[in-house]
């Protein structure tokens, strides 16, 4: 019992130490969340609260939108500046969830929505999670009290959901950003990590990733914006070495993110991370700081990012372009940083020293970034795809995404350029559910395919041709083979036995003195081939036994 009551007066001081001098430590739950934006749907006629079908959870993914004309069809919302800002894809951190009804709120009551802008806040979209409600899954969060859970309702974290879209959030979230189309989006977080003094850090989506007018748009206007209005705003710390004080790198904020996922569809994205050991009221203003910042910033600049918008979006494929991005560590800038110092002490329970931030010393430094990344995986483009429908989770995905498809109308027999996977390598243990690929190498090769009636071509000449290149190209980093969505490909399905295949394999050297000269360089210089069953079965690779479906892609590029 003694025991039991000083666990509890462990717990008790805890919770009293993150608490202290705050009055504000509570986070909305989620029944009381919805329950505030209907009150505001029923009270205004300047907004709407809309749902876009069920999550994993079993509840709506819903979205709260305003716009200053009470209109919500989407003529009315594309003839303004949208601005999309998502809540609590990680419940835990939960500042923008509260930031955001409470914004919405203040523009409401005062009246204030831009008349240029259409605003649209999904109130949670980890619902799931949110539900999932407790005192302790932020271990490094100072509050609040009760926070929602990381993972969704069927555990997965869905800032890596967005092109494998194995949640029905993640489908939910294609009606609903397809439908408003908007030209900014805010994904809003708490930080892990290293200590300084700000409250807010800035995750803004990879420039290269952009086409020129939107990137330059970013690079020279919205971001120094951002930076010269919010005082004390810091890059995401996303440390190059072991503290910021060594330099920080820039996030590759991948397809399989949410500001990742937008760029594909030229709508420019940033995260906010507000700083995890501030208080809870300090992360919320944090947050509504940088959306009315961005608000102003759309307001004045509305005609501006829709017109680069709309240029964007008819601007398609050209005949090369890249799929993945790398950090080029030769490239930095020097930065201002406002930095706890880095000081070791020595931890008993890990047996040598541990950084710390020593809060006693602020000190401003300069630090070098790295904000370059290298654009790889370059792909001559082909006119079309044409996919198999076969492969069904495929097209879901791609319709989903208002992917413009034709279907094939009777069965044809295509010359184009099929993609053959040469090698890959696996995660050790499942990531997000899958056995993820990676160094994924293809070779292309000239082929002819057989595709049937309601199998379908995919044009590269249309606005989502990013979204297509980075999915249908296996050797993106977020391509559908990553995600293991055409993994049946890599297992041979027939076979042969030695012993009958030999006679015929020493009759295919005899005839082809060509394959016999390969064959014999190959006895010289291939390491695989000191092993004789190695040698007997590249012979059968060669013969017309071998299954011509055997890693290759069921895909063709019809240039
Ligand atoms: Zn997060």
């Amino acid at each position: 019992m003694k025991k039991l009551i000083s666990i509890v007066f462990i717990i008790f001081s805890f919770t009293q130490v993150w608490a202290l001098g705050e009055d504000d430590n509570q986070s909305i739950p989620y029944p009381e969340l919805i329950k505030r934006y209907q009150i505001l749907a029923s009270q205004y006629n300047t907004c709407d609260f809309i749902s876009f079908g069920e999550t994993d959870s079993g509840e709506p993914l819903h979205l709260f939108i305003m716009n200053s004309s009470g209109e919500f069809y989407p003529e009315a919302i594309h003839n303004k500046t949208v601005i999309l800002v998502q809540n609590g894809i990680h419940p835990g951190e939960s500042c923008g969830i509260d930031a955001s009804i409470e914004w919405a709120e203040e523009l409401l009551q005062n009246n204030s929505i831009p008349d240029n802008v259409v605003i649209g806040i999904i109130p949670v979209y980890n619902i799931g999670g949110m539900i999932n409600r407790g005192c302790c899954s932020r271990a490094n969060q100072n509050g609040p009290e009760e926070h929602g859970f990381r993972g969704n309702a069927r555990n997965l974290d869905l800032n890596r959901d967005y092109i494998k879209a194995d949640s029905r959030n993640a489908l939910a979230f294609y009606r609903l950003f397809h439908w408003l189309k908007p030209e900014l989006f805010v994904d809003t977080h708490t930080s892990n990590g290293a200590d300084y003094p700000y409250t807010m850090t800035l995750l803004t989506t990879r420039r290269e990733r952009l086409d020129a007018h939107l990137s330059q748009f970013l690079v020279h206007k919205l971001e120094p914006y951002m930076y010269a209005n919010y005082d004390s705003l810091s890059p995401y710390v996303n440390v190059f070495g072991t503290t910021p004080n060594k330099g920080i790198k820039a996030f590759n904020d991948m397809p399989r993110f949410s500001s990742g996922y937008a760029s594909l569809f030229n709508c420019i994205g940033f995260t906010t991370e507000a700083h995890m050991w501030k208080s809870f009221d300090a992360r919320k203003k944090a947050t509504s700081k940088f959306l009315k910042i961005l608000t102003d910033f759309a307001h004045e600049n509305a005609k501006e990012l829709m017109e680069n918008k709309q240029i964007s979006d008819t601007e398609y494929a050209r005949d090369f372009e890249f799929v993945n991005l790398r950090l080029d560590t030769t490239k930095n800038k020097e930065i201002t940083f406002l930095s706890f110092a880095p000081e070791y002490r020595f931890s008993e329970i890990l047996g040598r020293d541990q950084l710390y931030y020593n809060r006693e010393k602020p000190e401003t430094i300069k630090i070098k970034y790295y904000d370059r990344f290298e654009k790889t995986g370059q792909i001559h483009v082909p006119k079309y795809y044409v996919v198999k429908a076969a492969w069904r989770e495929v097209l879901d995905r791609l319709k989903a995404n208002q992917i413009e498809m034709t279907p094939i109308e009777n069965d044809s027999t295509l010359n184009g350029v099929g993609m053959y996977i040469e090698s890959f390598t696996n995660v050790e243990n499942p990531y997000e559910g899958h056995f993820l690929h990676h160094q994924v190498v293809v070779r292309d090769s000239a082929i002819t395919m057989t595709f049937h009636k309601g199998d379908y071509l995919v044009s590269t000449q249309q606005t989502g041709w990013r979204y297509i290149l980075n999915v249908l190209q296996p050797e993106s980093d977020d391509s559908f083979f990553a995600w293991n969505f055409y993994d049946e490909i890599t297992q041979q399905k027939e076979w042969y036995s030695a012993y009958v295949f030999e006679p015929y394999a020493k009759k295919m050297l005899a005839d082809d003195l060509q394959l016999q000269r390969v064959y014999q360089n190959k006895l010289v210089n291939d390491p695989k081939f000191k092993k004789g069953d190695y040698r007997l079965y590249w012979l059968y690779t060669q013969s017309p036994f071998y299954e011509k479906e055997h890693n290759r892609l069921p895909i063709l590029k019809v240039y």
